[in-house]
């Protein structure tokens, strides 16, 4: 038996043996974790998994020891996968801390950084956000106004961001600000974090059009931030930055592809799309051709999908995403918009439901997933920011 055959069998037997019965199904609204303390599972053994898996180091299987991970390589990585996905296993954790701005810190931390941040991270106890966007500075991000003014050994921050995903739960903030009003866009922003406890920082929730608050608004008044908490050079941020986005592009891709990777799972309705389609028809197994082709047409992009997904994996040359991420991304956000689409008219009037007893639990929540969708093709980046990218960064296209 070869080593990695080996770390198959003992990863098969470990799972077996650990992962909780509930961790094994379909993940439900709210029943994932996203690290810190201020918004809970409501599932217990999601808890359970998240300590064995943590303990393991299999919450961020990549990373080096020393901060949490596993060590794995990209081969006993890609087993452990496959072995996750064989007991259609839930992620233990989620969430910016794992996808985000771990990876980052990895790249870009100091060692101080990498200890006082990473393993917190992997064991769920930080639950991170993202300051980013502002009013006025959304694609156009390098136009932030957000300003970190240089007190000596701390900045003293004033400003405001927008879209601010879980803010109101968050306990860490990485966020880009300008430090250097004189220097040309890219050049004058720094990448910094600070914890949402530090006095000055407040959110407002923003209401989606599904109901929930997913984001805020975040006000800065004179928040002071040791200068120990920049993240790579000063005024140099941009870069910074600009990879944590490939990151979150290549983490919200992967939302799609593997079918028990991510929150996004949720998308996958209870019944297989044809079994739905007959239940839902007037005249069984008739339905409509052309919703049938459509079905048939989005199941061929998913598999496509995620065959192509693999295959850049195992090309890949270096363990991190690059430019590329954004043609996943952009496809992605097509992909569950278009999936999501189709389960609406396989369901017809019943898949429009937004409360009551006319409708089962699983037509309300598909619908106000289907609603929340829509700003899928939006976050991390427009379809059309992504287009650019793909246009000048991996075709080369002239601007
Ligand atoms: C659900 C959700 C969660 C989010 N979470 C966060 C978060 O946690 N942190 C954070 O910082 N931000 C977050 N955002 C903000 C997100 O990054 C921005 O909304 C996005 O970058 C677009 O910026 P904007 O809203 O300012 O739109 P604008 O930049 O004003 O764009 C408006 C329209 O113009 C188009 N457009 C703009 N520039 C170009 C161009 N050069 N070429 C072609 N078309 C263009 C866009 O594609 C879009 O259709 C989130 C957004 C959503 C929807």
């Amino acid at each position: 038996m070869t080593d990695l055959q080996q770390f198959r069998a003992d990863t098969r037997a470990w799972l077996d043996e650990n992962c909780p019965p509930s961790m094994r199904t379909r993940m439900v609204a709210g029943e994932d974790v996203g690290g810190g303390s201020k918004r809970r599972s409501s599932n217990p053994e999601a808890y359970l998994w998240l300590e064995r898996m943590a303990a393991r180091g299999w919450t961020v299987p990549t990373w080096p020891q020393e901060y949490g991970g596993a060590g794995l390589s990209k081969e006993e990585f890609v087993v452990l996968l496959d072995e996750l996905q064989r007991i259609q296993a839930r992620p233990p954790l989620g969430g910016m801390g794992v996808s985000m701005i771990g990876p980052t810190l990895l790249e870009y931390g100091t060692e101080e950084q990498k200890l006082e941040h990473l393993p917190a991270i992997a064991r769920g106890e930080v639950a991170w956000c993202q300051g980013y966007s502002e009013p006025g500075a959304g694609s156009d991000l390098a136009g932030l106004q957000s300003y970190a003014e240089d007190q000596g050994d701390h900045f003293v921050l004033n400003g405001a961001k927008i879209w601010t995903s879980g803010a109101n739960y968050a306990d860490w903030m990485f966020c880009l600000v300008r430090t250097d009003r004189d220097a040309p866009k890219h050049e004058g922003i720094s990448f910094v974090v600070f914890s949402m406890d530090s006095a000055g920082v407040s959110t407002r929730p923003i209401e989606m059009i599904n109901g929930g608050s997913p984001f805020c608004q975040t006000f800065f008044d004179n928040v002071r931030i040791p200068k120990t908490n920049l993240i790579g050079k000063l005024n140099k941020g941009w870069t910074v930055g600009k990879r944590l986005l490939q990151h979150e592009r290549s983490g919200l891709a992967a939302l799609a592809s593997a079918d028990t990777a991510g929150p996004m799972q949720r998308i996958k309705p209870a019944l297989p799309m044809a079994q739905m389609l007959q239940q839902y028809s007037q005249e069984a197994g008739q339905g409509d051709a052309r919703l049938r082709r459509d079905l048939i047409d989005i199941e061929m992009l998913r598999r496509s999908f995620v065959l192509t997904q693999q295959r850049a994996v195992a090309e890949a040359e270096a363990d991190t995403p690059g430019a590329a991420t954004s043609i996943f991304k952009y496809v992605e956000a097509n992909y569950v918009k278009a999936q999501l689409e189709a389960q609406l008219r396989v369901r017809g009037t019943q898949g429009v439901g937004w409360q009551g007893e006319a409708f089962t639990d699983e037509e309300i929540s598909m619908c106000r997933l289907w609603l929340e969708a829509k700003s899928i093709s939006i976050a991390g980046g427009s379809n059309e920011v992504q287009l650019n990218i793909i246009a000048k960064r991996v075709l080369g296209l002239p601007d």
